[in-house]
């Protein structure tokens, strides 16, 4: 009878171990299936896992679509180029791209009957983008050849209607000189600087010891702030660009005052605005579409107090990623807490079934008190020291930033912000490298695109 026992346990044990190896398999197979079945180093089937279906825009402008001659792009090669980190290139270089990471639904996939069908064609999934391509365009020829980002985003639904990226290069006609060029041109061509990119913020990160400040200094507004261009702190000169004399805390903001920001910094300490910027979501990565962005970097351990100065004035060791800040002024604008921006709006499958993008969740960043008091600093920004010609009529909450880079190079350009108009509820944010003033370089790239995607609100 032990025996027997013995034996019976074994079985017993061995086949728990299979049924749950299978389970395992099963729900791998669910899950990642597709992907399996179109990597590109499945090479007996890749002739016939070539993507078929159609990539559109909000609009239904076919972005990409294949006939038996191959992949076809857009018509236009500004359209082409402007959309190519969002739609992606043949090769499947452009890793945040739908045309990598919807391939299997691209190229006909489902759980069922892998890439064949019982009655021998596939059917193949088409992918609707929320971007629009004529504002893209625009984003794009803005940007004239420079590097950087554009963003725009309806902070109500988190659809994301532009998405820009440059350098770019037309994925009808990749250049020859794409792998051997040595000027530096196509330099991070396959990165998509929106969602991947990190860089220098520059004054926009005042927005972030502007919020610490409004959480954690009661008497804020009724404070003024001395600037006489420069001054000591630690032993080290921080330096502003003029001499902004003494200023209410309105006006520190909107003069972008060095001084002040740096003199907050250290008079909030560097447990604060550490803990502030981890609440405002610096450290965490977004899920955009599925795809995570790079994470913002605020890191002031450990720093002296010339250094958390300028920290709190957007240099030292800080790093922001712009589909971050667009999220944030999201938040801003719609008190306290972000809708996820996401740029796919639905993907058809193979078998009929019409899907969703991905699902997003709301970002809470800070409460409705400080994002309101916020946007009034933001709104004055505009209103009483950068103008409103960039913007006319749109009544913009902005920041802008220029962020030094130092290796001989022209600082970052930035500007984020976002419509206060109720029928207007667009966010933007825009990074020009080597723009210079941020005024100069980005705001004009921000103006041209909101003003086009004011149009389609009407
Ligand atoms: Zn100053």
């Amino acid at each position: 009878m032990k025996t027997t026992g013995a034996r019976s346990l074994i079985v017993y044990v061995f086949s728990v171990a299979f049924a749950a190896g299978l389970l395992f398999f099963l729900g791998e197979y669910m899950i990642n299936g597709g992907q399996w079945a179109v990597q590109p180093f499945n090479k007996h089937i890749s002739q016939g896992t070539a993507l078929t279906g159609k990539v559109l825009d909000r609009n239904g402008e076919v972005l990409a679509y294949s006939t038996e001659e191959g992949r076809f792009y857009h018509e236009d090669p500004s359209v082409r180029k402007a959309m190519l980190h969002s739609v992606g290139d043949t090769a499947g270089y452009i890793s945040t791209s739908v045309q990598y990471s919807y391939r299997a639904e691209l190229a006909g996939y489902n759980l069922f009957t892998g890439l064949g069908t019982p009655l021998g064609d596939r059917t193949a999934g088409n992918v609707t983008l929320t971007l629009d391509a004529d504002l893209c365009k625009t984003a794009y020829e803005a940007m004239a050849g420079r590097k950087g980002a554009v963003l725009v985003c309806d902070y109500t639904t988190g659809e994301i209607l532009c998405m820009v990226s440059t350098p770019s290069f037309d994925p009808q006609n990749p250049p020859e000189d794409l792998f051997t060029d040595e000027t530096g041109k196509y330099e991070g061509v396959y990165l998509n600087n929106a969602l991947s990119g990190t860089y220098t913020p520059g004054s926009i990160f005042k927005l972030v010891t502007t919020t610490a400040a409004i959480e954690n200094i009661p008497d804020l507004d009724s404070r003024t702030f001395t600037c006489q261009g420069s001054q000591l702190i630690n032993g080290n000169p921080i330096t502003c660009t003029q001499v902004h004399g003494t200023q209410s805390f309105q006006d520190a903001l909107g003069n972008s005052c060095n001084i002040a920001f740096g003199e907050l910094a250290v008079e909030l300490g560097n447990d604060t605005m550490m803990n502030t910027a981890r609440s405002l979501g610096f450290g965490s990565s977004l899920s955009i579409s599925g795809i995570s962005t790079a994470k913002s970097h605020y890191d002031v351990e450990g720093a002296s107090p010339d250094e958390l100065a300028w920290s709190g004035i957007g240099q030292f060791t800080d790093q922001v990623n712009p589909a971050h800040m667009l999220s944030l002024m999201c938040a801003v604008a719609s008190q306290g807490t972000s809708v996820e921006p996401s740029f796919v709006k639905s993907v058809s499958g193979g078998l009929g079934l019409n899907l969703p993008g991905m699902a997003s969740k709301g970002n809470s960043y800070m409460s409705a008190s400080t994002a309101n008091r916020l946007q009034e600093y933001m709104r004055s920004n505009v209103r009483d020291y950068y103008g409103e010609s960039w913007f006319p009529g749109l009544e913009v909450c902005a920041k802008t930033g220029t962020g030094e880079v130092g290796e001989g190079k022209q600082p970052t350009g930035w500007v984020v912000g976002f419509s206060s108009r109720a029928d207007l509820p667009l966010a933007f944010a825009v990074v020009v490298e080597e723009g210079g003033y941020g005024s100069q370089s980005a705001v004009p790239v921000a103006g041209a695109v909101m003003q086009q995607a004011a149009a389609l609100y009407k």
